[in-house]
């Protein structure tokens, strides 16, 4: 597999389809059309160069695939310069009523609403083939912080079962404390799929963990055959990725105001067992104190953002 670091973003190579494959536009075979998005969030390029590299192995190696693969790059305007978000946070904005507004013309009067403007257009192509027989779809971020791979779901049982193929910590629950996510969007339009974070933003392991998901993804869901790839390495690379495989709910989001003092302790990354009493925090010069003991989950280490943090539980 290719681990080389020297792989760079290149932003000017940035198209809102990163890619499709079979590259027959609309007669492609019927099947699953998984729908594979990356950069949502400006200033993680992670899954666009791990959707470029598994885009280029299958058109250089052209394997029978069933169904469609296509991946969609999510804000282009903050990619291009780097950041998370150029007015609003593109995976807080995704409802299916605006998608209908701006579809029959709205104008959104903000960046990320022209970026989710072209995202629920191509959602609706895909919906309108009849080629596709069922819609799966696969968000892929980074986090700030270090943390292992993990999958996050909403609410749903195809959701959670579609996760569970994944050899990864699975979060629910999401949806209750940021609506609007991309994936909650899908959700609603009744696809099924899920959010995989695969690491800090920098770390050239998340693009190596990103490809290996969509490769199981696409084997696990009947649309490739395992024997085309190396289907044991990208399984077991995701595998050993995680101390746990456990699944987890949300249990508690730290709202952050515009303008508010917001300074995380350091040392915490993802999934962190905290102890009832300890300081998480500081929140414009108060004290925050874990009220359980619990797990600390998307602690926030960069300037941008409303999430503090979030509290997680183990669950079923
Ligand atoms: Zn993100």
């Amino acid at each position: 597999m290719n681990t080389k670091n020297s792989e760079k973003f290149n932003a000017e190579r940035l198209t809102r389809v990163i890619g499709e494959y079979p590259t027959d536009g609309m007669y492609s075979r019927p099947g699953p059309f998984l729908l594979a998005s990356a950069g949502i969030h400006g200033n993680e390029p992670s899954g666009i160069l791990a959707l470029r590299r598994v885009f280029e192995k299958l058109i250089t190696n052209k394997p029978f695939l069933k169904g469609k693969l296509i991946g969609v790059t999510g804000n282009m305007a903050a990619l291009k310069q780097g950041v998370r978000l150029i007015d609003k946070d593109l995976n807080r904005v995704c409802t299916p009523e605006f998608a209908d507004r701006l579809i029959a013309g709205e104008i959104a009067g903000f960046q990320e609403g022209s970026e989710f403007h072209d995202l629920a257009t191509i959602v609706e192509s895909l919906e309108n083939n009849k080629k596709q027989e069922e819609f799966l779809f696969m968000d892929l971020h980074t986090t700030s912080s270090m943390t292992p791979p993990y999958i996050s779901v909403n609410r749903k049982k195809e959701n959670f079962d579609f996760a569970k193929k994944m050899p990864l910590p699975v979060v629910k629950g999401i949806e209750k404390f940021i609506p609007g996510h991309f994936d909650h969007f899908l959700t609603l339009k009744g696809h099924t799929g899920f959010t995989m974070e695969a690491g800090q933003h920098d770390d050239p392991k998340s693009v190596d963990f990103h490809e290996a998901a969509i490769w199981v993804v696409l084997v696990d869901n009947g649309m490739l055959d395992k024997s085309v790839i190396d289907y044991s390495y990208y399984y077991n690379l995701l595998k050993d990725s995680s101390p746990t495989q456990d699944n987890f709910e949300v249990t508690y989001r730290l709202n952050l105001e515009e303008g508010s003092e917001f300074v995380m302790e350091a040392g915490f990354e993802n999934f962190s067992e905290v102890k009832k009493g300890q300081l998480l925090a500081k929140l414009d010069g108060e004290n925050i104190l874990a009220d359980s003991d619990s797990r600390v989950f998307l602690p926030l280490y960069q300037k941008q953002g409303s999430d503090g943090f979030f509290i997680v539980m183990p669950a079923d």
